[in-house]
């Protein structure tokens, strides 16, 4: 039930922010890492069970899953993994080790201001 917390999280995050900008939010971007173990429709099936009745019901949430980034033993460049090209863009080494996944962020909440 991972995702339900995260959900919360982001619900208080959001709802943290209506309240500031005393307004309906109508849509909200967040972005987690690609390896992160949060899976995106057990996320927002979640977040649209709980924020039934709250201000954040019916809010539009968008998921970004960003690349991982890795390091270069070589030439000590960091740049974006790819599955599917698994080298390094400078000296096409395979010697590189990856960079820590990224947390979930909230990244920008979309407000109705009519
Ligand atoms: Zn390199």
């Amino acid at each position: 039930m991972h995702e339900t917390m995260v959900a919360q999280s982001v619900l208080a995050a959001i709802s943290a922010e209506a309240k500031k900008q005393n307004a309906k939010p109508v849509a909200a971007k967040i972005s987690c890492g690609v390896f992160n173990t949060v899976n995106s429709d057990a996320l927002l099936f979640a977040f649209e069970a709980i924020s039934k009745g709250t201000v954040c019901e019916g809010l539009k949430l968008d998921i970004e899953q960003k690349s991982i980034q890795a390091r270069c033993k070589k030439c000590d460049c960091t740049f974006a993994f790819e599955l599917h090209e698994p080298s390094c863009p400078k000296c096409r080494g395979d010697d590189f080790e990856l960079l820590p996944d990224e947390p979930l962020m909230l990244e920008e909440i979309e407000f109705d201001d009519g």
